[in-house]
């Protein structure tokens, strides 16, 4: 039974009849999508579809997103006696010798495994010996995920990654980052011994399959790159084969780089091949073994876990390519020019699901069923709607006003239309009171359009994180940000139990930026669908994602009520229409329509 396993003692609208329905599609189903809006309680209803045959992995996107789910489970180990969980995310942050948290993640786990080896991190010899009930108590009695990995250290003296591992490797349910569960190598550094074909996955904000890059990519800037070289030169005296090539793939990314599209740069063009990846790898390798071996001579442990070397992040980077789903891009930023290495075809992501036993991916916006079969190739697929199965719609408790005037369409856009854009946010923000989300199809077009306005905000930019924001944040104004970032779609506004954000302004159709990425994506889709229906996915599908997961911040609860401004008029469109999946209210044609309408809406509906 999976209301066994329900961490609560009531159920929300719809949940019972969600368990219901999972229990059943189980039986013949591998692969589950549940489409499951704001307040559904889609955790709860995730851990008891993972305790129907526990083990279970349950990914999480960011690490803030793991106490969520601790909550239900502590709440469960209570109501169901012998219930064991964890939770796992990056070692790094974790680890209590670090005192540079900068460092990259592959960097640091070369510092670890040399500690490990040496038997010099006395953390780690710990938890090889503490009780898993020692570890269990603590999960237990912490607020949150990072007071227990703080006690865990502090109170036990054991490595909190490597004794969360160790609990859950006893455990029937698991939380754990993206990685974890996406790549191989980073499922066996917490399951050495088991393949995830005897677990149950459970994969939350599920939309993020759509775009492989999200999961499996890594960026490394030029500056990075032309560091390695010094770090050859300081540690190995020079490896005029690695130099020459650090330097030449430095010079290739620099001249191809021109803004924030992203150019593809051949294998070949860049001297990569097998052999010269792995000759890298061990030259990385072995700059790393020198440089942790000086600073041991001089003793300190925690400089040895904090030592950054550039040059593992670029061999790594580069040995992505070893793959030939993936491909080299280039970019710049602001003055920056990087390298990012992406997978380019979905099955990596299919390749992945494939390996558990059985999936739910659950979304407020997840992908079609086609999506699924058809692009990820998986087989055995079941769509539930939660909304269908009676739970509550935010949706019901929106206004949606479309303004025909504007549009982000790349042969409109000029000082005009940016113009226009910026008058009706100023309008807008006259007119309601309460924080207003603003939310452009790219920096650049975001750009264009603060810049017109007289008074501002928070602008997001690369580097925010949504804790600067939440900190910088009023209870009234504008907050610009970037579809499909991390802002827009993991803000989380809230005071009193009620939204604080009373608007969502999408300021222009969200399409993917037209670059070569894009183009590998879409040659790689044609191979599986007709060319219209690789292009509807990676544009309608994609863009209406993004809209509605931006939609999504507004109304958290069933007591929150929001405007949301359609403001593009290519969602009339039926192709958009039929994935953005909400009723367009009023259709504002000039500003003084838009003024009257908005007004009416704040008067009487908000
Ligand atoms: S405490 Fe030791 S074993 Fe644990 S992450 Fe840090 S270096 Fe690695």
């Amino acid at each position: 039974m999976a209301e066994e396993f329900f961490p609560h003692t009531s159920f929300r609208p719809g949940q019972r009849e969600v368990l219901k329905r999972i229990r059943e599609e189980l039986t013949s189903t591998r692969i589950l999508i549940l489409r499951a809006p704001t307040g559904f309680g889609k955790t709860a209803v995730g851990i008891a579809t993972g305790m129907m045959k526990p083990p279970a992995i349950h990914s999480v996107r960011t690490r803030n997103e793991i106490t969520p789910v601790l909550r239900d489970l502590k709440k469960l180990s209570k109501r169901v006696r012998g219930v064991r969980y964890s939770f796992i995310h990056s070692a790094h942050a974790m680890c209590p010798l670090l005192s540079d948290k900068r460092i990259d993640p592959e960097d640091f786990w070369l510092n670890c495994q040399i500690l490990r080896e040496t038997g010099l991190c006395s953390y780690y010899a710990k938890s090889l010996s503490i009780a898993e009930e020692d570890i269990e108590d603590i999960l237990a009695t912490s607020e949150n995920h990072v007071e227990c990995v703080k006690r865990i250290s502090r109170e036990l003296g054991a490595c909190p990654f490597f004794s969360l591992a160790k609990l859950a490797r006893s455990s029937d349910y698991v939380v754990a980052t993206y990685p974890y569960v996406f790549s191989r190598d980073l499922f066996s550094t917490i399951y050495p011994d088991e393949d995830p074909s005897e677990f149950s996955a459970i994969i939350d904000e599920a939309h993020m399959i759509i775009d492989p890059s999200s999961i499996f990519s890594s960026e490394i800037s030029v500056v990075k790159i032309r560091s390695s070289i010094n770090e050859v030169r300081e540690y190995l005296g020079g490896d005029p084969f690695t130099e020459d090539l650090m330097e030449r793939i430095a010079k290739l990314v620099e001249e191809r780089a021109r803004d924030e599209k992203l150019r593809r740069i051949d294998r070949a063009s860049m001297g990569i091949d097998s052999d010269s990846i792995e000759h890298l790898i061990d030259v990385a390798l072995e700059v790393k073994k020198r440089a942790i071996d000086r600073i041991l001579t001089r003793g300190s442990i925690s400089d040895a876990a904090s030592k950054r070397i550039s040059m593992v992040k670029v061999a790594l980077s580069l040995a992505l390519l070893e793959d030939s789903r993936f491909e080299a891009f280039t970019c710049k930023d602001g003055q920056s020019a990087w390298l990012k290495i992406s997978a380019v075809d979905h099955s990596v992501v299919s390749e992945a699901l494939q390996a558990y036993r059985s999936t739910l991916l659950m979304s407020g916006t997840p992908p079609s069923k086609e999506y699924i079969e058809r692009i990820l190739g998986l087989g055995g697929v079941s769509y539930i709607d939660a909304m269908e199965a009676g739970a509550w719609s935010p949706y019901s408790n929106m206004a949606v006003i479309l303004t025909s005037q504007l549009t982000s369409r790349y042969i409109e856009r000029g000082d005009a239309m940016y113009q226009l854009y910026s008058e009706y946010i100023e309008a807008l923000d006259s007119i309601v009171k309460g924080v207003k989300l603003i939310v452009y199809p790219s920096y650049n077009f975001m750009r264009n359009v603060v810049e017109r306005l007289s008074w501002r905000g928070y602008v997001e930019d690369r580097g925010s994180t949504i804790d600067d924001l939440e900190e910088g944040m009023r209870a009234n104004g504008l907050i610009h940000v970037v579809a499909g970032g991390k802002l827009s779609e993991g803000i989380e506004l809230v005071e009193n139990g009620r939204s604080l954000i009373k608007s969502v302004f999408i300021a222009g159709v969200p399409y993917p930026q037209r670059d070569d990425y894009v183009e590998e994506l879409l040659k790689n889709m044609r191979r599986k669908v007709p060319d219209r229906e690789a292009w509807d996915y990676i544009y309608n599908m994609t863009s209406s994602i993004r809209a509605m997961q931006a939609i999504g911040r507004s109304v958290r609860s069933e007591g929150d009520r929001a405007l949301i401004i359609l403001g593009d008029r290519r969602f009339m469109a039926q192709d958009m229409r039929r994935y953005i999946g909400i009723r367009i209210g009023r259709i504002a044609r000039n500003i003084v329509e838009f003024k009257s309408l908005v007004k009416l809406v704040a008067e009487n509906f908000l």
